[in-house]
């Protein structure tokens, strides 16, 4: 019996921002994500952790799996999962998801179309150009600039298509170039008809070549632009001088290292993609379990016992609360034990969870808590803080000072990752990185740890340095760099607005 859908799904031209509602619904509760070349890789970022995701991507010629082989692996994982195909730009479109569609059908296996942003629209509007356009035309037609190789015929009416519509857009043209123009003139298009080369539309890496009929040829080929690009043709392409938009944003073309601290909001990558940057989002520490879970569990299994459970930070909350269900139990085993939280983010996401806090101290400092403590009386009464394996020991001592009872257990570790430092290290020394962000000391001074010093200050001369204020700014002075960005107001917003200041077209 068939338990599985597969859900063909459009993922858009590349920018995030142009997948559909239903297709990230989908993706969320997919089970197998099977995707392509084409597809911006960070939707995968939508499927929960653990679903399978498989790569059957083509890149030019070289496929990883040939269409039978991504049709088997369709039909089979689809006879028992959630499969959420998805494809760049419109399934339906050049996509070869009407064939995939049609062997579902036939393996009597439930499918559902989910359409996508097309690049063959989304490409020219994020170049300036209008597919449509009164004064200039009434008819559109989509075109594929690479048939099928077998030695049959054109399917391509080349001289209705010349003469008959307005505006062509060709897909996977580049190679075929010249044919395409040659072929548009033979038949009767006029030679200085305009012509725009658009490739990686959508994305930070987009790059347009503009000429005519009788020139883009050599233009793109003097410009080295290669596949994947949309090819538009027309009289609509002369909208773009005025309507550039995409292109003309302050920061369009710079690449920004964006430095973390922990699992922090994306406020600072997403200002700076909104203005046209791409971003490289570098966390300078990661969170992870702590290297045995008993301490924490065997605290988890008896925390009925204790007056006050401490908390100094969400990721603490997050990992108790995961044991704690783990083990079988919930928060009804709070009942009775006393809530303290530092810093309001914590705070909050106890109160998530249905719990009410009773102790925030006013200040996000553990001496502040102390303060908050004392007025209720610590002696003889049971503490169990549940941290980060590192942490100051001000707190527990203090209140063991004043005879309390204290268990501190490790709830996660703060690493430093090793992941991608060699690739961060090549992007900046090979000139690729214009600008570096740093939001807090702590993100400087982890961001130094995880190279030799000589060799990335070295690497970090001819990048401009964003600092969000003194304090940063100084901590980086320490490590030998000197700080080329700085906001007067210390916001995220000033930052990107300093940024747009340095590089000239804010
Ligand atoms: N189903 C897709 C098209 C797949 S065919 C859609 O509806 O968009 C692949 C071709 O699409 C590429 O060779 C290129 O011509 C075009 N294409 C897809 N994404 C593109 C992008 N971001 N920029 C330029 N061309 C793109």
């Amino acid at each position: 019996m068939v338990k599985g859908t597969v859900y063909l799904v459009g993922a858009g031209p590349g920018d995030p921002g142009l997948m559909t509602l239903r297709g990230k619904e989908l993706l969320e509760a997919a089970e197998v994500v099977i995707y392509d070349y084409l597809a911006n890789p960070e939707f995968l970022d939508f499927a929960p952790r653990e679903a399978e995701r498989i790569y059957v991507g083509k890149k030019g010629g070289e496929h990883t799996l040939s269409q039978e082989g991504i049709n088997e692996l369709l039909v089979k994982k689809g006879r028992e999962h959630r499969v959420v195909r998805l494809k760049g730009g419109d399934p339906f479109v050049f996509g070869r998801g009407g064939e995939e569609a049609q062997v579902l059908k036939a393996a009597g296996i439930p499918f559902e179309v989910v359409p996508g942003v097309t690049a063959a629209t989304a490409v020219p509007a994020y170049a300036g150009i209008p597919l449509s356009h009164r004064e200039h035309t009434a008819s559109i037609a989509f075109v594929t600039g690479h048939e099928r190789e077998d030695g049959r015929e054109s399917k391509i009416a080349w001289e209705k298509l010349a003469a008959g519509v307005g505006t062509l857009v060709f897909f996977m043209g580049v190679r075929n170039l010249e044919e395409i123009c040659a072929n548009l003139v033979a038949h009767g298009r006029a030679p200085d008809t305009p012509v725009a080369v658009v490739r990686w539309g959508t994305t930070p890496e987009q790059q347009t070549v503009t000429g005519t009929l009788k020139d883009i040829v050599e233009r793109v080929r003097k410009a080295g632009l290669k596949p994947p690009a949309i090819t538009v043709v027309g009289g609509v392409v002369n909208l773009r001088e005025e309507l550039n938009w995409f292109e003309n944003r302050p920061l369009f073309g710079r690449t920004i290292l964006v430095t973390r601290a922990r699992e922090q909001a994306s406020e600072l990558k997403n200002t700076l993609a909104q203005k046209g940057a791409r971003c490289i989002e570098f966390p300078t520490i990661t969170i992870e379990p702590p290297p045995s879970w008993e301490p924490l569990d065997r605290a988890v299994a008896a925390v009925g016992s204790y007056d006050w459970l401490v908390f100094t930070s969400v990721n603490g909350v997050r990992f108790f609360v995961e044991r704690l269900f783990h083990a079988g139990l919930d928060v009804r085993e709070l009942k009775g034990v006393r809530l303290a939280a530092i810093g309001a983010k914590t705070a909050e996401a106890l109160e998530r969870l249905g719990l009410r806090v009773d102790i925030v101290p006013r200040e996000y400092r553990a001496e502040s808590l102390l303060e908050g403590l004392s007025e209720v009386g610590v002696a003889n009464r049971r503490f169990l803080i549940p941290r980060a394996l590192i942490a100051r020991d001000i707190l527990p001592e203090t209140l063991r000072e004043r005879n309390a009872h204290v268990d501190v257990v490790p709830a996660y570790q703060t690493l430093l990752p090793s992941e991608k430092n060699d690739a961060i290290l090549e992007s900046l020394q090979a000139g690729k990185v214009h600008c570096v962000t740093f939001t807090s000391s702590s993100t400087v001074s982890n961001f130094f740890r995880l190279f030799d010093s000589e060799t990335i200050r070295s690497a970090l001369r001819g990048v401009a340095v964003a600092c969000i204020g003194p304090v940063t700014a100084e901590t980086a002075e320490k490590h030998g760099v000197k700080t080329d960005i700085m906001p007067t107001r210390y916001t995220i917003a000033a930052l990107v607005d300093a940024i747009c200041d340095h590089f000239g077209r804010g």
